[in-house]
């Protein structure tokens, strides 16, 4: 017996063998059957739930390949100062944090998120000063909105024990008053310094945080995320694996352990080969950059790192925005196939934002694994127009050109950067325009079914999950997704605007919308 039947639906599979298709049947966990309606009758209904979907569509369950379900948590409950809910100056930022102090007790900490100093009417990050002002017995901590700076106030630093004395921490930069050497408050790539010594949610807290997190994930059609955090580690693995097991976060996860954790881990040999687990971990997160001119880590430093951690059978997940990093993961790569042939290590580029047309050819031969945020164009796009140079500005999310390269992709939002929404990765992969209208490198538009497929499919692959998971094929997980439209009847500009009116996930209904 199949417990659900979808029918009258238009079924975009992703399975070229069956790319459309009206029928979906499901049995357990499984995806048991994939037709026309005319299959319908050979069904019997008794116990079954018999959907017609009256024409609107029907896809595999998105995959997010590259996100922060932790971070995301903790965003989801802190005060917002995003431009997109009105702060356009520091004045602003003083009021919510002076209204939300006023609903604490004196020495809790207030964390807000999202202030973005190109939208602030002073065209400034805020300093503790600024903070201070607003809320001088309690610690603050703001986050930029691309989670790579951070603000404090004089209370916060003193707790965090940050003072003229503290030198900066290793890839991190602890901004100084020139006159007298004092930090400002302000922080650039402290995230793990911070996320050691600011006092993270209670666990009510963050079991809350969670449970909101996997709401908003499942009412988005998300089924399975792969979480690219560099703190994670064994106390994240378990915490996860518990909040799988209570259910209170249901998607499917897959773990991107940081470096530093997977060092310790392999040395304490635990369980790394964890592949049954109901948190996976596949991969492990580098994060690299250019601080001050050069590389950080440097190239024969990298490639060492991606030997150890090919070694050990996962997949290197190495940030990548800037050109000199892509080159410098090539060049890992390709030395590493020539030292020791595995067959397909997929390695990872996480964002890949800036690629030159050479680079792209690379990777395709390298066989290296992009994962990449459409979503980035939609929301930052206006950013990137006013801020990168125009040379730059060319080579920026290359999404159409890697295709025709033949760069594997999976797409993701690395929420909490950006809000998770797929479809809104998807309208900007198709359109490539910011939200304010202006376009960004138009002919890097991608087709519809290419954009869905990178959601699912692609992002799939990103973690060596495209046998299990990524299209609608007898056989796989029933993880699907019904829109409350037919979205290849969509004018593009309004994909973003669709709703997903169901979502089910290992063959259960999690989300339905009432309509
Ligand atoms: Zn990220």
């Amino acid at each position: 017996m199949c417990e659900l039947i979808f029918y009258n639906a238009r079924a975009i599979t992703m399975n070229p063998a069956q790319p459309l298709a009206q029928l979906v049947a499901i049995r357990g966990k499984k995806i048991f059957a994939v037709g026309d309606n005319s299959a319908l009758s050979g069904f019997p209904k008794r116990g079954s739930r018999v959907i017609d979907c009256g024409g609107k569509t029907l896809l595999p369950g998105f995959i997010d390949a590259h996100c922060h379900i932790y971070a995301y948590g903790e965003n989801i409950l802190s005060l917002s100062l995003s431009p997109r809910d009105g702060v356009l100056s520091i004045a602003d930022i003083q009021r919510l944090i002076h209204n939300h102090s006023r609903t604490k007790r004196s020495g809790t900490w207030i964390r807000a998120k999202g202030y973005d100093e190109f939208y602030l009417a002073e065209k400034r990050h805020p300093n503790r000063w600024d903070l201070d002002r607003a809320a001088p017995a309690h610690p603050v901590k703001l986050s930029h909105r691309s989670g790579h700076a951070h603000v404090l106030n004089s209370l916060a630093l003193k707790y965090v024990g940050i003072s003229a004395e503290t030198g900066d921490p290793p890839g991190g930069v602890i901004d100084r008053d020139p006159a007298t050497g004092e930090p400002t408050g302000i922080l650039y790539g402290m995230s793990e310094y911070l996320s050691k010594r600011v006092p993270s949610l209670d666990d009510t807290d963050l079991k809350q945080s969670i449970a909101l997190v996997n709401r908003r994930l499942l009412s988005y059609g998300i089924t399975s995320v792969q979480d690219a955090s560099s703190a994670n580690n064994r106390d994240r693995w378990q915490r996860f694996l518990s909040w799988k097991t209570q259910k209170v976060f249901l998607p499917r996860v897959t773990m991107m352990m940081g470096y530093r954790h997977f060092l310790e881990m392999i040395r304490e040999r635990r369980e790394l080969d964890s592949a049954d687990s109901e948190v996976c971990i596949t991969g492990v997160k580098i994060v690299a950059g250019q601080v001050t001119g050069s590389l950080n880590p440097g190239p024969e430093e990298l490639t060492r790192m991606i030997a150890v951690i090919q070694q050990a059978g996962l997949q290197a997940a190495v940030h990548g925005v800037e050109v000199p990093v892509i080159e410098a993961v090539c060049d890992a790569v390709e030395c590493l196939m020539k030292m020791c042939a595995r067959p397909d290590p997929r390695h990872r580029i996480e964002h890949c934002s800036l690629c030159p047309p050479p680079l792209l050819k690379r990777m395709a031969k390298l066989g290296i694994y992009v994962v990449t945020q459409p979503s980035f164009i939609h929301f930052n796009g206006e950013r990137y127009v006013k801020t990168i140079p125009a040379e730059e500005l060319e080579n920026i999310y290359p999404i159409g050109s890697m295709l025709r390269a033949g760069v594997r992709i999976g797409f993701s939002s690395d929420f909490p950067i950006v809000d998770p929404n797929p479809l809104v990765g998807i309208q900007a992969a198709i359109l490539r325009r910011a939200e304010n209208g202006v376009p960004i490198q138009p002919h890097e538009g991608i087709g519809l079914l290419d954009a869905i497929r990178l959601y699912t499919l692609g992002a799939a692959g990103a973690a060596h999950q495209e046998s299990t998971q990524g299209s609608v094929s007898p056989g796989k997980f029933a993880d699907l997704v019904l829109l409350n439209e037919d979205i290849s009847r969509i004018a593009p500009e309004h994909i973003k605007d669709v709703r997903v009116q169901m979502t089910v996930l290992d063959g259960q209904i999690v989300h339905e919308e009432q309509v």
